[in-house]
């Protein structure tokens, strides 16, 4: 029979990497039954596996009769090790049940507490332990999260009933109730849990765990889960373990407590031991922001024997491990006891930092270093910063916690909800204000520029997930009120804001203004630089940028670009005197008057093409001639047509019949790139001058002499790009021959119609580069229209259909097999055709990754994405070479 339950000791003994092992025991299993096998100090437990989480979704959602009984047998050695029994009033063993999945989703699926308590075990337990007080804490405890996380009932029920009590007994803290007040507690939370049951709270303890264990499977495909794997790239398949562990108390004395810890700083990166931990405290009391916890450093003083045993463990860990450690702790009686580590999750800054110390102190390799640094976390380091004179001039109004580094200006939403939508309704700079933030609150976060709490930690839910986006936050913001309901923000002045005024976040000191302070874009340098020199010297990928303007080019230069791969010309047109000739041109009725028009365009054209060339000196800039649709370019109101019309001669009526002629029922699919070309030679013919006497132009300038590389969009056959290419060739060469230059240059395409993909030996022959347009390829390989696929990809992955978004990563099973069978097939013809990607897809991570494996010589992405770009190429090329 399979295996689906494995004890701490046992999945410690189990002989695989430790990759695989989490693909079983999930993140946190592997990680504890680790622990375990290094001899560190971890209440014991089992796993029950992620394969028991997939055959419960096959067999209908429900937990087989086998399962059971194997959770039992568990339970039962679970038994012998710690010498308790499960529901023996007498010596009774309480367990935590803790969902984990492979990769850790923060604050994703909910853990359940002290699990094994009912009315006799609590009471014999009190009575036996003499720590009333500890045990009906406990208690209530239990009842709250088995109602919440198993039951699903309302949080607020419970919680109001708390604070009635609190109130009724006039205490602040928790810490304050007393046992008798706890009892009260916890009859109120029995009397909610029957009003919303029907039935009364389970005293039976094997059905609390079947219960719980069921309900973390359960939550695997909870909205919010769905929500956030798609956001992580998580496939929905891989399940989530549970864990089943013996319960140590940080609530049971003044010399107990709980805490979390980084062994660096999460933020900085500096090698120093950072947490927070509370006294008297258990489970999420530290993060939840009940009461503010004490800095690690504190823990020295008050328990000095446990604080070096923890230095100690943290330095274990990290040796074993290799990385930065984010660890869960809890004292029980001035005992130590670990309950969780993982890889901390960091901001970029510290992710560097961190992989660059780490390879000067010998611990890792440049390799391992290089596999540590998330490629999408890069991004974080190259958005803005105040300018240091508007910030010098501006006076912070309150100061919080510096959660997450960078600096946010924007307009103040008080929800998720209202960030969204003001998102939709075109506003750029949101700010999210919240008392604190929680789980269904992660898609207005990932909007947001800047994120504010009142309540909560550094390791608070907000802070947590701001760090891991990347996105400036301040929490723990105390002396701000705010009212969610009425949308009101009150300042320690007394002055109130209210949606939609402005405020600016430092994330990096936890400074608060309540005005707009101007950003700038970031420097960077040091630990930066000398980590992306090791990706360039491991990369065998070029990396390329879309620009087509001089800014964008030279912002792409200093990020590490090696060329334009994708120069897209028709952004050159929408000046408004250019538009207006442009629009003479395609509504012109005889070759002439489009000549002329195209003769007004030319210079203009030349002189964009000048500028970039003398801005990429030494790189090759490709140049993609006219591609989008016609209606783009169409004058639409009558305003428009006017003045076209006098100026072409026509009549109002004769040329709002032409307008009306050419418009297409289905645009993306109609009279765009090559075709338009095929219909009218002279625009290819016009921007084939314009590339080369600007290319000319600068040849003679620099001395440099330059190679243009002219690409012809949309292709499907072989013979369009033939007919095409005639006209570019005519006019290039006599050009050339003119200007007594030795000026080579080539004629490529995009790889971006399905036909084109499987017909590429023959356009190899032609073409003497690819270029794969993978957003069209997507468009056209799936059947739908990227502009209007958002709006019924959401209930795909809610079904679990796609799990992504083909638009974001490359649909490798797909689009993928095109763009390698296309990459063999004109190989095959023209065995060194140079090779690349252009589009959204050239700054995915996954898709460069794959780029590398199919062998194409260069990814061409947007300026801010080149860094990414660079370490994903690195990445492949490592993982390649170590055989990963
Ligand atoms: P999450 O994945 O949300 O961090 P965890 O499973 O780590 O959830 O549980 C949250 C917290 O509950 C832990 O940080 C720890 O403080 C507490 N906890 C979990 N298991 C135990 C246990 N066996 N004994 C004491 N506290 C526990
Ligand atoms: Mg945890
Ligand atoms: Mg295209």
């Amino acid at each position: 029979m399979k295996k689906y339950v494995y004890l701490f000791k046992e999945g410690a003994a189990l002989e695989m990497p430790l990759a695989k092992k989490k693909e079983l025991l999930g993140g946190k299993g592997a990680n504890l039954a680790e622990m375990t096998g290094i001899g560190l100090p971890v209440p014991q437990g089992f796993t029950v596996s992620t394969e028991a989480c997939t055959k419960y979704y096959d067999d209908g959602a429900k937990m087989g009769d086998d399962l059971k009984s194997e959770i039992i047998e568990n339970l039962k050695a679970l038994e012998k090790i710690t010498g308790r029994t499960f529901g023996d009033p007498k010596n009774p063993l309480l367990v935590s049940v803790r969902s984990g999945a492979r990769e850790s989703m923060p604050g994703m699926m909910d853990t359940v507490l002290n699990l094994g308590l009912n009315d006799e075990v609590a009471a014999q337990f009190a009575a036996d332990t003499g720590n009333e007080r500890f045990v009906y804490d406990s208690y209530r405890r239990f009842i709250q999260m088995f109602a919440d996380v198993v039951m699903g009932f309302p949080k607020s029920d419970f919680e109001h009933r708390f604070d009635a009590i609190k109130e009724e007994k006039g205490v602040e803290l928790d810490v304050d109730l007393t046992a008798e007040d706890l009892k009260e507690v916890v009859a109120a939370y029995k009397d909610a849990y029957k009003k919303h049951a029907g039935t009364d709270f389970p005293q039976d303890p094997i059905e609390q765990l079947m219960g719980a264990v069921g309900a973390v499977f359960g939550s695997w495909n909870n909205d919010r889960a769905i929500t956030y794997r798609r956001l992580n790239d998580i496939p929905g398949s891989w399940g989530t373990a549970v864990n089943v562990q013996q319960m140590v108390y940080g609530n049971r004395s003044e010399t107990s407590g709980t805490g979390v810890a980084f062994t660096r700083n999460p933020a900085t990166g500096e090698n120093k031991l950072y947490g927070e931990y509370l006294m008297n405290a258990q489970g999420e009391d530290v993060v939840a922001g009940i009461r503010t916890p004490n800095p690690i450093d504190t823990l020295k003083d008050q328990m000095p024997e446990c604080y070096d045993q923890f230095c100690k463990i943290c330095d274990t860990l990290e040796e074993h491990y290799k990385d930065m450690q984010d660890m869960e702790f809890t004292i029980e009686d001035g005992k130590l006891f670990m309950l969780q580590t993982r890889n901390g999750k960091r901001t970029a800054q510290a992710a560097l930092r961190i992989a660059v110390e780490m390879v000067e102190e010998g611990m890792i390799t440049k390799d391992e270093a290089l596999l540590m640094v998330d490629p999408k976390a890069l991004d974080q380091l190259l958005h803005p910063n105040f300018d240091n004179d508007a910030y010098k001039a501006a006076k912070s109004v309150a100061v919080g916690l510096a959660a997450s580094p960078g600096a946010a200006t924007g307009h103040i939403y008080f929800t998720a909800e209202d960030v969204m939508e003001a998102h939709e309704n075109g506003v750029q700079d949101m700010i999210l204000v919240r008392n604190e933030t929680s789980p269904e609150d992660i898609e207005g976060m990932v909007l947001a520029h800047g994120i504010l709490t009142v309540r909560g930690g550094m390791t608070s839910h907000a802070a947590v997930v701001a760090r891991g986006m990347g996105t400036c936050c301040v929490s723990g913001c105390g002396v701000l009120k705010v009212d969610e309901e009425a949308k009101t923000l009150v300042l320690p002045d007394g002055r109130t804001l209210t949606e939609g005024d402005y405020l600016s976040l430092n994330g990096s000191t936890g400074e608060v203004f309540a005005e707009q302070i101007k950003t700038v874009a970031p420097e960077i340098g040091g630990n930066f630089a000398t980590f992306m020199e090791w990706a360039d010297a491991a990369r065998t990928l070029k990396v390329r940028t879309n620009a087509d303007n001089p800014r964008d080019a030279k912002q792409a230069v200093e990020f590490g670009a090696e060329g334009i791969g994708l120069c897209r010309t028709e952004h050159m047109f929408f000046d408004e005197e250019r538009i207006f000739n442009f629009r003479r041109m395609i509504t012109a009725e005889t070759v002439e008057a489009r000549e002329e028009a195209l003769g007004k365009i030319l210079p203009y054209q030349r002189e964009d093409f000048e500028e970039l060339y003398r801005t990429m000196g030494k790189y090759g800039v490709t140049i993609r001639f006219l591609d989008p649709p016609l209606h783009e370019f169409l004058p639409h109101t009558d305003e428009e047509i006017k003045p076209l019309a006098e100026s072409l001669g026509m009549s109002f009526e004769a040329l709002k019949a032409r307008v009306e002629s050419l418009k297409e029922f289905n645009p993306m699919m109609g009279h765009r790139g090559c075709r338009l070309a095929v219909t009218y030679p002279e625009i290819a013919a016009m921007q084939t001058r314009a590339v080369i006497e600007a290319a000319i132009n600068v040849s003679k300038e620099t001395g440099t002499l330059i190679t243009p590389e002219i690409m012809i969009p949309l292709v499907g056959e072989v013979k369009e790009l033939a007919f095409v290419k005639k006209t570019v060739v005519k006019v290039a060469d006599e050009l050339i021959a003119e200007s007594g230059l030795d000026m080579k240059y080539h004629v490529g395409t995009m790889i971006e119609i399905p036909r084109a993909a499987l017909t590429a030996d023959k356009i190899a022959t032609e073409a003497e580069f690819f270029s794969f347009g993978t957003n069209d390829l997507t468009q056209m390989t799936f059947g739908f229209s990227r502009d209007d696929a958002g709006k019924f990809l959401q209930d795909y992955y809610s079904n679990n259909i796609y799990e992504h978004d083909p638009f974001a990563t490359i649909d490798v099973d797909g689009v993928g097999q095109l763009v390698k069978l296309a990459a063999e097939k004109g190989r095959a013809t023209r065995p060194d055709i140079k090779l690349g990607i252009c589009g959204e897809h050239g700054g995915d991570p996954k898709t460069v990754e794959f780029c590398h494996k199919v062998g194409l010589s260069y990814v061409s992405c947007s300026p801010f994405r080149v860094p990414l770009a660079r370490l994903a190429a690195a990445q492949a090329a490592v993982k390649e070479k170590l055989g990963k």
